[in-house]
Order: C-alpha cells, then structure tokens, then sequence
C-alpha cells in the first residue's frame, strides 16, 4: 500500500531493517503455503523452526536469553507483516511470545527463566496460555479451575477451552484459583492429569490450531508455580495487553492486503465498459479504506513510541486493539464485496482474512469489552457489571 502520509520517514533505519527482512522471509518461505494450510485447517510444523532461525520466537527476549532484544514498535512491525499473510500465523507468534515467554519472563523465578527461555525462542519448547474456560470468557474472574496446594506441589482440576496451539504446546501457562486468589502455573504436556485435544469444525483460524485442556487431579510442582502472579488475575491481565498490543499492529497488516487486492482488482476488472476503479461509488469505499487505515497505523506507531517509553497504558492498548479490529474487518468485509463472486473464493486472501478477523475481534477482549474498558476510563463509571 502506498505510503501515504511518509509514515516509512518516522520509523528508524532498524524498524524499516526488520520490518523487510521479515517480510522477505515470509515471501521466501511460508506465503505459498499459506492457502493450502488454511484449507487443510492446520498449523505445518516445519514453519516452526522456520519462525525460530529467524528469531521471531523469542521477539523481544534479551539477545543474551536467546531472543532477538527488539522494541515495542519492532515487535509490532513483525506482528503486521506476520497477519499480512495470516491472522493464525501472527496468533502462533503472539502466544508464543506475548502469552507464554512474556509471562515466564514477567513472573517466572530465575531457575524458570534459565530454563524455559532459551527454549523457548529456539523453538524447542511450544507454549500456550490457558485463562478462558467453557463458563467464563470475557470474565476471567469467574474462572473456575482450581488449584490445591498438596505436599510439594499442587493439583489442578478444571478445563480451558479455546486455547491457541493447545494441541501441540509443550507447556501451558495455567491460570487457576487458590484459597488466595488467581496465580499462574508451568504445566508440562507430559504431566499426569493434562490432556490437550484439538478443536474441530472451525471457520476462522484454520492456519492456527485451537485446542482444549482438561485438568484431572495434575499434580504441578511447586518449581512450576509462577511466583511474580501472587498480585493475582491482574498478572494475567497483564498478559493480554501484551497481546493486545501486538494484535492491533497485526490486523493492520490483514487490512492493508484485503485493500491492495481489492485496488488491484478493480484497477483490472472492467464493467459496463470501464474498470470497476473508474465508478464514483467504487472509489467512495477504496478512499474510506484507504484513509482509516492510514489513520490506524499512525495511532499505532504512537502507542509503540510510548510503549517503548514504558508511558502506554492498558487503556490505550484496548483502544488500540478495537481501533484496529474494527477498521481491519470493515476493510475485509468491503473489500470482499468489490471482488463480487471471486471475493468468496480462497484464490484471493480477502475471505481467508475476513474470517480470521471475526475471531480476533472476539479474543483478546472482544470489542463490546474494549468499549467497557476504554468507557470506563473516560466517563469514571465502570459499566461491566460488577
Ligand atoms: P462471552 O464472554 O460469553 O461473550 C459473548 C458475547 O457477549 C460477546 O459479544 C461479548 O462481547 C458479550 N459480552 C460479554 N460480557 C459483556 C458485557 N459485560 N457487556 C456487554 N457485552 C458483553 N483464550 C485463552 O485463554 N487462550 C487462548 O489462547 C485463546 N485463543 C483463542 C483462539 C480463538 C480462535 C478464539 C475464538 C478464542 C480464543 N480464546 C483464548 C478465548 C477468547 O479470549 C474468548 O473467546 C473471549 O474472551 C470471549 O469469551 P467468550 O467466547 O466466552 O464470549
């Protein structure tokens, strides 16, 4: 898409650097593949090693843990050009690293970190995060899993449901409920008591495997107990805006290609004797896009510089994140429409986009919860019930 407001002028030569070199490899290696996995309905496990040579597992992890020390506003570019191939690409990326290593990193014990880490963005360890449950989505503190401290550990007993790569983690953050509160827990796959299976019969995500986890009697010792969680749900919380923060960039990059075909395609496709590009009410819907993601990547680019001057608040990221899903499923519902029939088809990414991006409106806080916590802040009142 063209660079319209000289956007590539704000970013350094190091954001312009990893945003290409991330690009190039996506084209180089999973772009071609993308269709066919998305139809397939799987996540190939070859681009996991792929992602981790390029060090796209370990994003903003220290270089001397392994990770790739990138900054608020790289990690975003990785995350738009991750989602201009695939909504279920950029989400393997962002549990990965916002959900699973962001935690450990955050609220792990030294001996977690040393060892969880490294793997972790080498790729050798896959992890996901379990909060939602059958009985409690958009309030997390309503969960129900428990966890019962036993001698040297704890057993948990709950289920999660809706977990972004369940079915192929090695480990799983675990939100569950003591006698204190909320804490997280490091479940390993071969715990006894922890299965994971994976979810069937989805229309969105399908390049991205979602699974559910049952917790019978898992005894998890205490060295796997997250000791930074004691302050309780807010540290899961915390989780999401890290996510959040990254989904909002992504989806950018989701609209800007729903956009680009569409141009392209109306430049080409000639009716009642001219391109459909030449029709006042054709170029009406391609400006709106055109402008509003415009717009969204500027209000982005800011909540990166203040994330990275460590200003940006969960407010903004919540904003941020409804901003952006909202002007991505509008750009991909619009789009759709100009490309008339061979808008269904999956020949072109728009519907492929379009129906990823009915689920990232949902998860992560779906957009009728960032409209309660951005109106929360500005009106004093909190509308969610409680
Ligand atoms: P509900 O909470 O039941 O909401 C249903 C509807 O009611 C929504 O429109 C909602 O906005 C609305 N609503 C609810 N409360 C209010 C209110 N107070 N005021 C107004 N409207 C309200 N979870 C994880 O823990 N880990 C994951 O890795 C993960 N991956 C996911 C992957 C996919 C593909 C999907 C679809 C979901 C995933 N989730 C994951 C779960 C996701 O975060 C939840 O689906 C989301 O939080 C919404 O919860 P819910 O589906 O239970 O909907």
């Amino acid at each position: 898409m063209e660079d319209f407001l000289y956007q590539d002028t704000c970013f350094t030569e190091d954001e312009r650097l990893i945003r290409d070199s991330v690009s190039q490899f996506l084209a180089d290696n999973i772009r071609s593949e993308i269709m066919s996995a998305f139809e397939a309905g799987t996540f190939p496990k070859k681009w996991i090693s792929l992602l981790a040579k390029q060090g796209l597992l370990g994003i903003r992890l220290p270089v001397e843990m392994g990770g790739l020390g990138a900054s608020a506003v790289q990690y975003g570019l990785i995350c738009q050009e991750l989602e201009r191939i695939d909504s279920g690409l950029r989400s393997f990326v962002s549990v990965q690293n916002s959900l699973c290593l962001f935690p450990i990193w955050r609220y792990g014990s030294e001996e977690q970190k040393k060892y969880f880490l490294p793997k972790m963005a080498s790729g050798d360890l896959i992890g996901c995060f379990g909060l939602t449950e059958p009985n409690s989505g958009s309030d997390p503190a309503g969960l129900s899993t428990t966890a019962k401290k036993v001698s040297g550990g704890w057993q948990l007993n709950g289920n999660k449901l809706w977990i972004t790569n369940a079915s192929i983690a090695d480990l799983a953050i675990i939100w569950a409920r003591t006698t204190d509160g909320i804490r997280g827990f490091l479940v390993e796959k071969s715990f006894a008591g922890f299965t994971a299976k994976e979810l069937h019969h989805k229309w969105a995500l399908r390049a991205s495997m979602t699974g559910e986890i049952v917790l019978q009697d898992c005894f998890v010792p205490d060295s796997h107990y997250l000791p930074g969680t004691e302050k309780g749900l807010s540290t899961a919380l915390a989780c999401l805006t890290e996510a959040r923060y990254g989904i909002a960039w992504g989806v950018m990059g989701a609209a800007e290609n729903c956009y680009d075909v569409a141009r392209e395609y109306c430049l080409q496709r000639t009716q009642f004797g001219r391109p459909l590009a030449g029709f006042q009410l054709v170029q009406q819907t391609l400006t709106d896009l055109f402008i509003e993601i415009v717009k969204t990547r500027f209000f982005n680019l800011q909540v990166g510089r203040l994330k990275d001057d460590k200003k940006a608040t969960f407010v903004m990221i919540s904003a941020a994140k409804l901003n952006a899903c909202r002007v991505a499923l509008t750009t991909a519902r619009e789009a759709r429409n100009l490309l008339g029939a061979n808008g269904i088809s999956l020949e072109f990414s728009i519907m492929r986009h379009l129906t990823n991006l009915e689920a990232v409106f949902t998860y992560e806080g779906t957009d009728n919860i960032h409209h309660l916590i951005v109106g929360k802040h500005i009106t004093g009142l909190s509308a969610f019930g409680d």
